[in-house]
């Protein structure tokens, strides 16, 4: 029982240092967030050392009685944090991460070369709902399944309904993906569900993004329509690395198999072996703290804050996608400027703030971003009010200022000799200062 520091100063050190950075920063990528002390201390337990293939009451292990307890536990608080009804909807817990979640429940609800829609990744989607380039199929959901991609509209950054509807007329998808990794609006639902039932294809929604919204009542939610939802539990919601897959229990009865059947089957043997029982036990703390009425604050004020953040962009004159935001995060055009959200990454980085390059509404492709992603999820719950988030963004206006600076001392558009000019500046080492 040697401590950490002890057993192996090196990785204490890495984690001492992480953590620091953590702290220093100002932590703005959309798709992170800081868990709670109790979900770590559920993710860090002895629960990490149990192996328990298959459900609460039928493993292929012994030893699991306690574990089958905390399984069921985390199912209910599922259902529980999304006001479901446990008689028309199931969920499955046990998924490592979004991205398993979402081939697991593509395996479920599809045989190999059906016909798939989904977000295009340019256009904020996933990879994992399609993806692949004109050149490539990246993603596994594209290489074992068939794929077209619907689009934002690139002028308003909305969605194209229309469009999707028509292609959808030509392509008779088998299954609808919507939810997104940068999309700053609400969904459609409602008529993405008539466009699925004219084809008899399922609806997914992965609302990954924005779950911890959708639990709190702040983003409308997918499930009075969608056949399946999966999400990770890590973002918006604030739990530990994780996924999780909800099916409706009746959907799809005319197969021969029940979907929870499918869904449950597609999980393990198909996809996963043994359950992460330390992070299913995460999950559960952090799903019992997303059914509280702090939590349902907390999701109010991450709204609250991107709006207070979008108005003082925009009260500068900078773009955004779709105009502004309804969620946790907004899409910064920076094309007008002429940078790219490269160098705006970079550049934030070197003062502190940190944030991700993403195609913008009106880029070609995902290769050369135009703008950046920030989110206000993170620093929300280290207490950032709407006054803090109007600071953010004179933060980062005051970036971008410096960075049109460096781009004309640079003279070159390349991001090496960009940076070569950043590294040297004594306005950056200034800004890092303040922020
Ligand atoms: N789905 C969406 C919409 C995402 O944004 C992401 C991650 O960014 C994922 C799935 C993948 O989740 P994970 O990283 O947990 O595999």
């Amino acid at each position: 029982n040697t401590p950490l520091s002890e057993a192996d100063p090196d990785v204490a050190k890495i984690i001492e240092h992480e953590k620091y950075r953590q702290f220093a920063e100002l932590e703005l990528i959309a798709s992170e967030n800081f868990t709670s002390q109790a979900v770590m201390e559920a993710n860090g337990s002895a629960l990490t050392n149990k192996y328990s293939e298959g459900l609460p009451g039928a493993r292929y292990y012994g030893g699991n009685q306690y574990v089958d307890q905390l399984e069921l536990l985390c199912q209910q608080r599922a259902l529980d944090a999304f006001k479901l009804d446990a008689s028309e909807w199931g969920v499955n817990v046990q998924p490592y991460s979004g991205s398993t979640a979402n081939f697991a429940a593509l395996t479920a609800l599809l045989k190999p070369f059906d016909r798939l829609m989904g977000l295009d990744l340019p256009s904020g989607g996933h990879l994992t709902h399609g993806y692949q380039t004109d050149k490539k199929k990246i993603s596994s959901s594209s290489i074992y399944f068939q794929s077209m991609p619907y689009r934002i509209d690139s002028e308003s950054g909305i969605i194209d309904y229309n469009r999707l509807e028509e292609n959808a007329e030509l392509y008779r998808p088998q299954l609808l993906i919507c939810g997104a990794s940068a999309y700053p609006r609400d969904w459609d639902y409602a008529r993405l569900r008539k466009i699925a039932d004219k084809h008899s294809a399922y609806l997914l929604c992965d609302m990954a993004h924005i779950s911890g919204l959708v639990a709190a009542g702040e983003q409308e939610s997918p499930f009075k329509f969608c056949d399946v939802v999966t999400t990770n539990t890590h973002k918006t919601l604030r739990g530990p690395r994780a996924g999780l897959i909800f099916f409706r229990r009746h959907a799809g009865e005319d197969k021969k198999e029940s979907l929870e059947a499918r869904v449950n089957q597609a999980v393990f043997p198909s996809c996963q072996g043994g359950p992460h029982n330390n992070t299913i036990a995460g999950v559960a703390v952090a799903l019992k703290q997303a059914n509280t009425p702090e939590f349902v604050q907390y999701a109010k004020q991450v709204r609250a804050n991107t709006q207070a953040m979008a108005a003082r962009l925009i009260s500068y004159g900078y773009r955004l996608s779709a105009g502004g935001s309804d969620n946790h995060l907004v899409l910064w055009d920076l094309k007008p400027l002429e940078l790219t959200g490269s160098k705006i990454e970079k550049v934030c980085e070197l003062v502190n703030i940190t944030l991700n390059k993403n195609s913008v509404c009106g880029d070609k492709s995902a290769i050369t971003p135009g703008g950046v992603r920030i989110g206000t999820s993170a620093l929300t719950s280290r207490g950032f009010k709407e006054a803090d988030f109007e600071a953010v963004a004179d933060f980062l206006h005051a970036t971008v200022e410096i960075a049109v600076e460096l781009q004309r001392e640079a003279g070159s558009r390349l991001l090496k000799d960009f940076m070569t000019v950043a590294y040297k500046s004594d306005k950056v080492v200034a800004l890092q200062k303040q922020v």
